[in-house]
């Protein structure tokens, strides 16, 4: 579970959150959508500690993120993270990098950390790509290891920023599937992501964020049949 108290961030003297208040449960599945510039990305980056806030709190399973290194060590092994560009290690084959983290952060001991890393693997559909290289397989693909890879961690939570944007169409649906699969698995999701059609079928909530603000938070039959402001309203016309 995440939980997010009035939480602030500043870019020097941008002001790129105000006032956070966000409660993900466990199991939850949320989609987080929003205009360019909307301050997405830097909430979701806060959660992980890959920015730092400066005011407010952040709970991510009842410990609060702070400076303390061990403690954001301790957070980030329970939240995976996917983003828009895969972030692979393209001198690493696709095995090895999912095999990488749990064989020397979690000192998992190798055969076994290679029967999960194919585990989750076959789970993403692509087992047979195991011994190649990440330039070798398609955008849609990479992404998908891209996955299996935080899951070879064990993580009690996902984040997805935007993780099909950089796909092309025939591409997109491959990666969401893997996505839905994982709602249906219960997992702890937080995503980032223009699909209107995913959230639609698994979101439990959508919230929609301005200028830096959560705007607006409703189930996504209300949220996209009965939008409240006038700002969520514009966005989803220029959506959908
Ligand atoms: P997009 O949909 O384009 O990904 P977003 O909603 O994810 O947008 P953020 O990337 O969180 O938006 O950015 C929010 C604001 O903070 C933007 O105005 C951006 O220019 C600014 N910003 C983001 N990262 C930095 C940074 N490292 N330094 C300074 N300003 C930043
Ligand atoms: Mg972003």
């Amino acid at each position: 579970a995440i939980r997010i108290e009035a939480m602030n961030k500043w870019y020097g003297s941008y002001h790129a959150l105000r006032d956070i208040n966000l409660s993900v449960k466990s199991g939850e599945r949320i989609v987080v959508a929003g205009p360019s510039g909307s301050g997405k990305s830097t909430m979701i980056r806060c959660i992980n500690r890959l920015e730092e806030h400066q005011s407010g709190r952040i709970f991510v399973d009842g410990i609060e993120l702070s400076s303390d290194l061990k403690n954001i060590d301790k957070v980030r092994s329970e939240v995976g993270m996917v983003f828009q560009h895969f972030n692979l290690f393209p001198h690493l084959t696709i095995l090895e990098n999912c095999t990488l983290a749990p064989i020397w952060v979690r000192q998992t001991p190798r055969n076994e950390a290679i029967q999960t890393a194919m585990h989750f693997l076959e789970k993403v559909k692509i087992p047979e790509q195991a011994h190649k290289y990440p330039g070798q397989l398609s955008g849609g693909q990479q992404q998908r290891v891209a996955i299996a890879r935080s899951l070879c961690m064990k993580p009690k939570i996902m984040l997805f920023d935007e993780p099909t944007s950089a796909l092309d169409p025939e591409m997109i649906k491959e990666v969401l599937d893997t996505m839905v699969e994982l709602a249906e698995e219960g997992m702890t999701m937080l995503c980032v992501t223009h699909e209107m059609a995913f959230a639609q079928a698994v979101a439990n909530r959508v919230i929609f964020m301005d200028q830096g603000q959560i705007v607006e938070e409703n189930n996504p039959h209300d949220f996209f049949n009965n939008p409240q402001s006038g700002r969520t309203r514009l966005f989803l016309s220029q959506i959908l």
